[in-house]
């Protein structure tokens, strides 16, 4: 059975480091020791404050790496941003500061190598300094996702895919959530982190996991050996099924989820969390999912008040399904295969994943699920 660990935090430095000690001990021992080359890999989506929720709080990441430099560790803290670079992400999110004085090497992922990571995919090119690393500890955020529902520890890793190659894996993946959790699933047990910790202290609730989400203080973080395992926990945590979870469901047929995992710590449930709208994106039978693709189904909308035409929706999209119209943004839902990763990028919050009316009414008829 695998352990999964649940710390009461808040941000302080001293009860964090404390807490992030505990999850730290579930490390195999002789994993990490004097000179083993540690890498980071937390979630560096794009610039935005701790207080947005969107990225792994700096103070996580300046305790863990605390622990490392003190056990002897060589650290290095990379990702590869959806959005902006990682230069001002280091800046706005507070790394810069947070991780002063720390030997810590800092930098964006650049290189890959391929490394295969079983049918049907095969050989993905993915970051080097993920593959080649002694030990990979994955930093993840606790916080909703418009498409897979919730981004926790397996999701993470999805950052591994260097640059802009990530939203092309979205369009190989399709309109079927399935298909890409298989793929988010595969890609995390192919960079094998020797632990992941799960960082809900600030979470973030509704419609994440970019701006457009809710911060919400949950006041836990959660490590395990297992990511999946500790998605599993932290479902139960927030009272949500997991069999709603599509890298749940994945990680059950890759034959990567090994029951209930044992939960030890601070486990206390959750009430209303909110989580994001979703409806199927495959419905009806084949003569009508053109319709229902456009007028029922749940699709990217923007909010005029807030959109600034910045144009990262478009440079993002990978089905070429959004583009500028005057001083507005425009969608081609035929188009669209709902990856909502105009949500996840738009700096300003204006986008979000909303179903149509006919779909809500569907919806509360039975008809949609
Ligand atoms: S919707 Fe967001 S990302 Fe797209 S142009 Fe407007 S502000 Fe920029
Ligand atoms: S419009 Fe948004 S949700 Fe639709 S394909 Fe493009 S990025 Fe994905």
């Amino acid at each position: 059975m695998t352990r999964v660990r649940f710390e009461s935090a808040t941000y302080d430095a001293d009860r964090l480091k404390n807490a992030v000690g505990n999850l730290m001990a579930l490390v195999p021992a002789g994993r990490i020791g004097t000179g083993t080359r540690v890498l980071l890999k937390p979630n560096l989506l794009l610039p935005a404050a701790p207080e947005k929720a969107v990225l792994t709080h700096p103070a996580v990441v300046r305790a863990v790496a605390e622990l490392l430099v003190d056990a002897g560790a060589q650290v290095r803290f990379s990702d590869s941003p959806a959005t902006g670079t990682f230069a001002r992400i280091m800046k706005v999110g507070g790394y810069d500061q947070a991780l002063k004085g720390l030997p810590v090497d800092c930098r964006p992922f650049k290189r890959s190598v391929a490394r295969d990571i079983g049918d049907p995919y095969g050989r993905i090119e993915m970051a080097r300094a993920a593959l080649e690393a002694d030990a990979v500890i994955n930093l993840a955020k606790l916080k909703t996702h418009s498409q897979m529902v919730l981004t926790l520890g397996v999701k993470n890793l999805f950052g591994c895919i260097v640059g802009l190659t990530k939203p092309q894996w979205h369009l190989r993946s399709g309109v079927d959530r399935d298909v890409f959790a298989n793929l988010l699933v595969q890609i995390h047990y192919a960079v094998a982190p020797v632990l992941t910790i799960v960082d809900g202290i600030l979470a973030m609730e509704g419609e994440g996991p970019g701006k457009g989400g809710t911060p919400r203080t949950l006041g836990v973080i959660v490590g395990s050996t297992d990511a999946a395992a500790a998605d599993l926990a932290i479902c139960r945590i927030l009272g949500f099924d997991p069999e709603r979870l599509p890298t749940h469901r994945a990680a059950v047929r890759l034959g990567r989820n090994h029951g209930e995992p044992e939960i030890e710590g601070d486990f206390k449930t959750v009430t209303g969390f909110r989580f994001p709208e979703q409806t199927p994106v495959l419905f009806g039978p084949d003569f009508l999912k053109g319709t229902l693709r456009r007028h029922v189904i749940q699709r990217p909308v923007v909010d005029p008040l807030h959109c600034r035409t910045c144009g990262e929706c478009w440079e993002i999209c990978p089905a070429d399904a959004v583009a500028r119209d005057g001083e507005q943004v425009a969608f081609d839902y035929d188009r669209c295969i709902r990856c909502y990763c105009c949500v996840e990028v738009c700096p300003h919050g204006a986008l979000s994943a909303r179903t149509p009316m006919v779909g809500k009414i569907l919806r509360g008829l039975g008809v949609l699920k």
